[in-house]
């Protein structure tokens, strides 16, 4: 209590100051202090509670009397009075209150009647597509369990027209105005209506369909076009296709997420098509034209002579049309060199003249390799 400062001095007025002006010190303090306008503002907050616990003394005549005459040991639970226990402990949820009706119902936030118009939920789904597609787009049925405006009345949840009557307590504004007795005077708050619960309007009887909700759960097909490139884990957004809104709310969104399934042929990463293709021992060795797959059809490849197990080709163009734009990703190639696994006495014998060929020395035998090979794997002309 020692440090504590002036309850005059923390408003910042003089010690003559009418009650009209204490009133208008501390708005002007809380206003600038309020924790709503400081977020995570240490010392605002501070200094907010300072100026609540001076107004709360200054405000009402027989505390400033007081205070006035003995200072904060007037109000000091260890001694002085005892009748002043409890300043300081100011309910900033009260507070709050109060500063809604101030600033025009701007703080604290969250004041939406619970009964007035909400936007419905969004349903997300997930959808399962091929590789093809995905890359070439499709057109797909979907079918949502949803809540859907009621057909019977159009959502009102009424019978007939006749049957929704404005509210008589709150005139269809579906707020209340509360008159408040605070530390700082009257203040008029506005609050959702105690009689329609902020619909503004009430239902005589209600729709037999929807029994007065205006929505029904219903199944839903919808037609889904999924443009050709796109990829796994991205989505398709519907709007207005989620669940139905209450009490006029709009509809929320359908978010589809699409799941390509793999593919036996075809890899994919972003538009790049990844192909393995398989070729023999001799083709590898000798060169070769390998048909060989693309997403759009088969081409005929010229494997060179001398290929190596894992060598890749590129296909330019020949991959997953892009999502955006125009043009399409690239077809890679790699290659498989397979070795037989089971050969017969001949293939053997005629290996064994090839591996000969190879070691060194023998030259003039290497350019019967040629020759070896074709026969070794049946393919001599
Ligand atoms: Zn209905
Ligand atoms: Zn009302």
């Amino acid at each position: 209590m020692a440090d504590k400062r002036d309850y005059y001095e923390v408003l910042g007025i003089s010690k003559g100051a009418s009650a009209d002006e204490i009133k208008k010190a501390y708005r002007k303090m809380a206003k600038k202090y309020h924790p709503d306008v400081n977020p995570g503002d240490k010392e605002a907050e501070a200094k907010f509670k300072e100026a609540n616990e001076a107004y709360e003394v200054l405000s009402d005549p027989q505390k400033k009397q007081k205070y006035d005459t003995y200072g904060h040991q007037a109000f000091d639970p260890n001694g002085g009075f005892g009748g002043g226990a409890g300043f300081g402990d100011f309910d900033f949820g009260d507070i709050g209150d109060i500063f809604g009706s101030f600033f025009g119902g701007g703080f604290g936030g969250g004041r939406r009647p619970k009964n007035g118009p909400q936007r419905g939920q969004d349903i997300e789904k997930s959808l399962d597509i091929t590789f093809m597609e995905a890359a070439f787009g499709v057109e797909k049925q979907i079918t949502v369990h949803k809540y859907e405006k009621c057909d019977k009345c159009g959502g009102t949840g009424a019978k007939s027209k006749s049957d929704v009557e404005t509210c008589p307590v709150c005139g269809g504004t579906g707020q209340e105005k509360v008159v408040q007795k605070t530390v700082l005077g009257q203040f008029v708050n506005v609050k959702t209506c105690s009689h329609c619960g902020g619909k503004g309007s009430i239902i005589k009887s209600p729709c037999p369909t929807c029994q007065g909700r205006g929505v029904n759960r219903k199944s839903k097909t919808l037609k889904v076009t999924i443009p050709a490139g796109i990829d796994n884990g991205q989505q398709i957004s519907l709007s207005g296709e989620g669940e139905a809104g209450l009490n006029g709310g709009p509809s929320g969104n359908l978010y589809i997420r699409i799941n390509i399934m793999p593919d036996k042929i075809f890899k994919r990463i972003g538009s790049d098509v990844y192909v393995d293709v398989p070729i023999s021992y001799p083709e590898a060795a000798l060169g070769a034209k390998v048909v060989i797959p693309t997403i759009h059809g088969k081409i005929e490849l010229t494997i060179p002579e001398g290929t190596q197990n894992g060598d890749k080709f590129v296909l330019k163009g020949k991959g997953i049309p892009y999502l955006r734009g125009v043009g399409k990703g690239n077809q890679y190639v790699t290659i498989h060199v397979e070795i037989p696994k089971k050969l017969s006495s001949k293939q053997k014998e005629l290996l064994k003249q090839f591996q000969e060929a190879m070691e060194p020395g023998n030259h003039d035998k290497k350019k019967r390799f040629g020759d070896a090979i074709r026969e070794f794997f049946g393919q001599g002309e």
